[in-house]
């Protein structure tokens, strides 16, 4: 059993939505994909927005401009995804769910990722009528925005290190006690990525299927375990919302997640090497020179997550407690690049 929206997998699925989706409706895109799907809409009763902004402001802006439509189709990656999904929220319209890539977990979870201020706030309410998940959409997409998807997934693995951690020295949310049957379910969606790393790497039937299982149930879970996120995010996610703040940068979520991972596995002494070398082996690319920023930038994230995470009540991880040594950084990166000097060339 899987808590996750019903997603359809198939081909030759945008053409189709022109056919069932309420008219007019609002096709939330991205201005760089609409030369390569815009087609699929030539005709169509429709109106079409690029998203551009996850800051709240900006998003009531856009709902205030938007023209009167019975319906949202979300066509894209997390950004339009999650734009798709705010508008559906406030103007209680149906929603379908088109992703062009599976980089994020986005399209299965029921709130937006605003920014207010630069600080993430998961906000709404959105249950898509369908995910429709074309595979030939997929397999078009930079492979890096695909790999991207293990992020949300492998980072169960550092959630749940925390979720134990916790309950270890007694720092468990009161309201979230420690759960391992529910902590299990998630493991398993990690050891299906470790299972299938060639699949992932060549995005074949298999592969993409893994992704979507581990994808959904990241998405769908947080809700049925009562908006509870233990089990699929900590610290890793704490890294990459620092960095994000810090640096001000828009990322291929999996990126610095995964880059999160290898730290958090690190900080826990648990399975780092092996995370690193399966990111590295499906394609992941956790460099700090291939998402545009620096060794310093991972550095400075790193010694401010401490305070980032107490400062916005995130739930108890070791990010809370560990002071970071002067020489971790050095092993951070001694471990990053050893490991991607070896990567075949992708
Ligand atoms: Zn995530």
């Amino acid at each position: 059993m899987n808590p996750g929206f019903p997603a359809v997998l198939g081909r030759g699925l945008l053409g189709e939505l022109r056919h069932f989706v309420h008219r007019p409706f609002l096709v939330v895109t991205m201005a760089d994909l609409w030369p390569l799907f815009g087609n699929a809409f030539d005709g169509a009763d429709c109106h079409v927005h690029f998203a551009a902004s996850m800051e709240r402001d900006a998003l009531e802006a856009m709902l205030a401009a938007l023209p009167a439509v019975e319906a949202v189709v979300g066509l894209g990656g997390g950004m339009a995804i999650d734009t798709a999904k705010y508008v559906a929220w406030r103007r209680r319209l149906p929603l379908f769910q088109v992703p062009t890539a599976l980089s994020v977990d986005a399209m299965f979870g029921h709130r937006a990722g605003v920014r207010v201020d630069g600080v993430v706030q998961y906000v709404g309410w959105a249950v898509p009528e369908a995910v429709y998940v074309d595979l030939d959409i997929l397999r078009a997409a930079p492979r890096q925005l695909n790999w991207s998807g293990i992020g949300d997934i492998l980072c169960n693995h550092t959630g749940v290190l925390d979720w134990r951690y916790a309950h270890r020295i007694g720092q468990c949310e009161p309201r979230w006690p420690y759960d391992d049957t529910l902590s299990q379910r998630s493991l398993e969606k990690v050891e299906a990525v470790l299972a299938h790393v060639a699949d992932i790497r060549d995005l074949t039937d298999r592969g993409i299927a893994v992704l979507i299982d581990g994808l959904r149930w990241g998405g769908g879970s947080f809700h049925a375990a009562g908006w509870m996120p233990r089990h699929i995010e900590g610290v890793e996610h704490f890294f990459f919302y620092t960095l994000e703040y810090l640096t001000g940068r828009k990322f291929i979520h999996g990126q610095p997640v995964g880059l999160g991972i290898y730290i958090g596995s690190l900080l826990h002494e648990s399975r780092a090497e092996e995370m690193l070398h399966a990111m590295r082996d499906i394609g992941l690319d956790i460099r700090p020179q291939a998402m545009g920023i620096t060794w310093d930038d991972v550095g400075a994230a790193l010694a401010q997550m401490r305070g980032f995470a107490r400062r916005n009540g995130l739930w108890h991880s070791i990010a809370h407690d560990i002071e970071i040594a002067p020489g971790f950084l050095g092993r951070v990166r001694q471990g990053v690049e050893a490991a991607y000097r070896a990567a075949p060339a992708s």
